[in-house]
Formats: C-alpha cells, sequence, structure tokens
C-alpha cells in the first residue's frame, strides 16, 4: 500500500498532543510535502507512535520534540529530535533489543516495556528501511527512520 509518511506523521503527531500538553512539551510537524512509501500503515503508525512517546517521555517539561520528513539520497526520512536526558553512549548499541530498557530502577517510575524501540526497528526492517539513533547523554536524541521511496513517485 502506497502511504504519504509526511500525513501519516501528522496524524501521529496529533495523537499525541494531549498526552504531550500534560507533560507540558510542545510536539510540532514542520514538514507538509508528502513523501509517499510502500508499506503497511497499522505497523508504521505503530512504530512512529512508539518514537513519539519516547520523545515526550523521557523529555523535560518545557521541552520539544520536533518532527519533520525530508527526501534523501532516494530515500524518505523520518526524524524525530526530543530535548530529553539523552542516551549514553554505551546503551545505543542495545536499544533493538526486546525488553532492554537503560535504567531497570527508573522502568518503576517511567512506565515501559523496553518493547518501543525494538517494534520500530523491525517494522524499518520489514519494509526494507533502516532505524538511526543519534543521541549523548543529556543531549537529547534525534531518531531518524528511513524508508526506501516508491518507484514513479517523488
Ligand atoms: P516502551 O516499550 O513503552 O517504549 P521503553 O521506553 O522502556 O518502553 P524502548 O522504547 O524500547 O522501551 O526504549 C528503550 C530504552 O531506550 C528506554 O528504556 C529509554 O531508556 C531509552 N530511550 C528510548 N527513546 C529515548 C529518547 N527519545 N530519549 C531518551 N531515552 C530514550
Amino acid at each position: 500500500e502506497v502511504i504519504d509518511l509526511t500525513e501519516l506523521a501528522t496524524r501521529v503527531v496529533h495523537r499525541v498532543q494531549s498526552l504531550a500538553e500534560q507533560q507540558q512539551i510542545t510536539v510540532q510537524i514542520t514538514s507538509s510535502q508528502p513523501w509517499q512509501v510502500l508499506g503497511d500503515p497499522v505497523l508504521l503508525e505503530q512504530a512512529i507512535l512508539g518514537l513519539l512517546d519516547n520523545a515526550i517521555k523521557y523529555n523535560h517539561a518545557g521541552g520539544q520534540v520536533n518532527v519533520r520528513t525530508m527526501k534523501q539520497n532516494g530515500q524518505v526520512i523520518l526524524e524525530i529530535q526530543d530535548t530529553g536526558r539523552g542516551i549514553a553512549a554505551e546503551h545505543l548499541p542495545h536499544l533493538g533489543e526486546r525488553f532492554y530498557r537503560v535504567d531497570k530502577a527508573r522502568a518503576r517510575s517511567v512506565g515501559g516495556t523496553g518493547l518501543g524501540l525494538s517494534i520500530a526497528q523491525e517494522s524499518a526492517l520489514a519494509h526494507g528501511g533502516q532505524l538511526h539513533i543519534q543521541s549523548a547523554s543529556g543531549q537529547g536524541t534525534t531518531v531518524r527512520l528511513t524508508l526506501p521511496v516508491v518507484q514513479g513517485h517523488h
């Protein structure tokens, strides 16, 4: 199924809006140009929802989440940038593992199962794409979901 990734991301941003407001976090999408990808809209929506949930959950009051879509080197990219606590380098290689959580003790105060990122990664791979996470402790996180463009679309 051909999906406009910008439209899908816009819909998910709207879905998390009240959750973000409760935590005094601003979530915005700055792209409006449609980018067509081939995929399963339910799987992709779930993946994006998990990523946005993380960007809000590991953020702080007054923080921001910026979402944009773009095309680069024949691929469509969804980028989610947050101003949250970031992820220390030692944890980055493990984030695609199921049930992996950075702070096991904090698991009790900030709810989560450690599945969000692994689901997003599996979904990206199933669509012939990739999930790339760039972060440093205390410096926010940028997650990029890369998907192949649909031939004949632009
Ligand atoms: P859930 O399945 O509910 O998303 P979770 O957030 O614990 O649970 P993942 O989404 O897989 O699980 O994330 C794994 C770990 O990576 C988290 O425990 C968290 O410490 C860290 N993490 C993920 N996204 C971010 C982010 N945007 N900023 C900071 N830390 C993050």
